[in-house]
């Protein structure tokens, strides 16, 4: 009776098979390098281009603006690096939030070593920003502001036309990381005044190792590999074309239908959420409406660790996350949850269940069925407990 119920689909997703059948010939017999000149390569620079106009009708952009990266930790790292060093006359300013990606807040980080000054938002209880602050923060030196689309922790979807209209207004540009927002929510980067957008394949169900950077025209960024024209002469290196491939196929899929597939999730995560916050000293992560994405459930426990969780929870067979995946394995609590104002010890005991075009019915309840006891065995060994227990008796 061992059953795998895979609840971290904010981490990353298995390949579609049809995604998988459109690479395949792309490994064997369709192996031309697109750059060069014989019918075998004009058949993989043809597949390029096919890719290339389905991220742009995913995002409702021009096919030239789409640019396609090693996976969305490059594409954040070359928007942020690349604007800031190619608009480093015009001033030295960037704006960001405390929530974002690691990608974002270390790359930014790197950038305050480098000369530049970074102003971190702060955020409310659910994850928000204030647009107030924001506008605030905008100075004569700001040259960039990035702003997450949906955090991949607690699911909070921003503000971004607002965000993208104060950008335009104040003549900044405007990235947003992405990653968590397609095939959740309908994007329009000219509708949202989007100048910036970057995207990963692994997490709608493409595969890893392959990303794009929207970058409308005009817009001045460094180039991010020198060497070869490929990318326009942007991002140099002989293309993955299986990934590209992959990535066009599987952004044509996130796209259809996001308000069937969200009606079903939010339904499914708002069951699990339900049966979960029936255990004692629980709480929900993140906003209760829709400004949450659909898959997204995290929750607290209170007196215990997220890590052990995680350990007993994989013993049932169930994969999940505490705080992000990228956290886990270091003893830090996360930034996001500490950003919504959650003390340490709460922010430790957190778990994220991440939901998925695959997540049954059955899955949910299976969850439900198995976390209590465990919830109950950890806090019967935890000191933390101990204590409180004693407290109450008094
Ligand atoms: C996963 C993720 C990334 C990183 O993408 P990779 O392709 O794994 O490098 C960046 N931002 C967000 C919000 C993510 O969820």
């Amino acid at each position: 009776m061992s059953r795998t119920v895979y609840m971290d689909y904010a981490a990353t997703t298995y390949v579609k098979p049809e995604v998988l059948s459109e690479m395949m010939p792309y490994f064997t017999e369709k192996y031309g390098n697109p750059s060069s000149f014989y019918s075998l390569s004009r058949e993989t620079k043809k597949a390029i281009d096919v890719s290339r106009e389905r991220v742009s009708k995913a995002l409702k952009c021009e096919i030239n603006e789409v640019f396609f990266t090693g996976g969305g930790s490059e594409a954040d790292n070359w928007a942020i690096k690349g604007i800031a060093f190619a608009n480093r006359k015009k001033g030295n300013h960037i704006i960001t939030t405390k929530i974002e990606h690691h990608a974002i807040l270390h790359a930014c980080e790197y950038l305050e070593t480098q000369g530049f000054d970074v102003t971190y938002l702060e955020v409310d209880s659910e994850g928000v920003i204030n647009l107030e602050d924001f506008k605030n923060a905008i100075t004569d030196k700001t040259i960039l502001v990035s702003i997450m689309f949906a955090n991949n922790e607690i699911g909070t979807i921003q503000p971004i036309k607002e965000i993208g209209e104060i950008c335009s207004q104040n003549k900044v540009l405007f990235h947003t990381d992405g990653v968590q927002a397609i095939g959740n929510i309908e994007i329009d980067v000219k509708a949202m005044h989007i100048d910036l957008l970057s995207l990963s394949a692994h997490k709608f169900y493409g595969p890893k190792g392959i990303g794009a950077l929207y970058i409308k025209r005009g817009v001045k960024i460094d180039n991010l590999i020198h060497g070869g024209g490929q990318e326009r002469a942007r991002r140099a290196g002989t293309e993955n074309i299986p990934g590209i491939v992959g990535l066009g196929k599987a952004i044509e899929l996130a796209v259809s239908d996001i308000e069937e597939k969200n009606k079903r999730l939010s339904s499914l995560r708002d069951k699990l959420v339900e049966g979960l916050l029936n255990i004692p000293y629980s709480k929900l992560n993140g906003p209760k409406d829709s400004k949450r994405l659909p898959g997204n459930a995290n929750i607290c426990f209170k007196f215990i660790e997220g890590e052990s969780i995680l350990l007993s929870l994989d013993f049932e067979g169930v994969c999940a996350s505490s705080g992000s995946a990228c956290t886990s394995g270091s003893l830090d609590p996360s930034h996001v949850l500490l950003a919504i104002g959650l003390p340490h010890e709460i922010a430790h005991g957190s778990l994220r269940l991440t939901l998925g075009e695959s997540t049954t019915l059955e899955d949910v309840e299976y969850v439900i069925q198995v976390l209590p006891p465990i919830i109950k065995r950890l806090r019967d060994m935890s000191p933390l407990w101990e204590d409180f227990l004693k407290g109450e008796k008094k």
